[in-house]
């Protein structure tokens, strides 16, 4: 079975909520993101009257639940290239997102964020001089030919499922205008339990660590992002598993 947006549902983490649970309140949730990230923001802000331990803790930091909190695992590295993740509106609370990780991560990082409208999903945004975006196809130069005298400034990178990133390059003619690239990535998606429709397709924070890699080969601790990516993925088919054995012990 497949949702609307072409991923699988078996491949997406459900929150199974407690009966008295109540739906999340976005308008909160929004409000609480304040301005733009910056990697020395401090300790996760407990949801309003969730209590230590609680399962629906939310950890405002990472945007993941409080249990699987990757902000203690997080360190900044120093990137020339500004990243712009153009953030889908449908990915911006993903439990299985990876925006957050790299705007944590990476000294250099903005997430900007998409909205609906009649016009469809998106931005109006002026980017800086030198911005490239990240999209792979005919007439995309591969980011490893360029000489370091050409290589991008800033790097658009589209955060959502291969549809999302249609979508969002659609709708927004300022994507368009700019330069184009592409990754070659070497190795398979390490994505393992949010299927990709494609051999090279990439996560989102895999394609930016591929890309910074390239970019700027001299600088260090880009690879611990992908230790961190792994460690979610982890988390999340651990707590799966544990809530599917918890389901068949209760006989659910
Ligand atoms: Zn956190």
């Amino acid at each position: 079975m497949s949702s609307r947006d072409g991923e699988p549902r078996h491949t997406r983490y459900r929150q199974r909520r407690k009966p008295d649970a109540r739906p999340p309140d976005l308008a909160s949730l929004r409000a609480s993101l304040g301005p733009p990230l910056r990697p020395e923001r401090t300790q996760a802000r407990p949801e309003s009257g969730a209590k230590a331990g609680d399962p629906r803790a939310f950890c405002y930091r990472c945007h993941k639940a409080e249990v699987v909190c990757l902000c203690s695992r997080i360190r900044v590295a120093a990137n020339r290239t500004g990243i712009l993740i153009f953030q889908h509106p449908r990915e911006r609370f993903h439990a299985l997102g990876t925006a957050r990780i790299a705007a944590l991560s990476l000294e250099r990082c903005r997430i900007l964020g998409a909205r609906w409208s009649a016009a469809g999903v998106g931005l109006a945004f002026e980017p800086p001089a030198r911005t490239g975006v990240l999209y792979p196809g005919t007439g995309s130069t591969p980011l490893g030919s360029l000489e370091p005298d050409e290589r991008p400034d800033h790097l658009v990178v589209l955060d959502g499922t291969w549809a999302h990133a249609h979508s969002l390059y659609r709708d927004n003619a300022w994507l368009q205008r700019l330069p184009h690239y592409a990754l070659n990535p070497s190795e398979p998606s390490r994505y393992r339990i949010r299927q990709e429709p494609r051999t090279e397709c990439i996560s989102t924070i895999e394609s930016i660590v591929c890309a910074l890699k390239i970019l700027e080969p001299e600088t260090t601790g880009f690879s611990h992002l992908l230790n961190v990516f792994d460690s979610m993925i982890d988390d999340q088919i651990r707590f799966h598993c544990e809530r599917e054995v918890g389901g068949a012990v209760s006989g659910r």
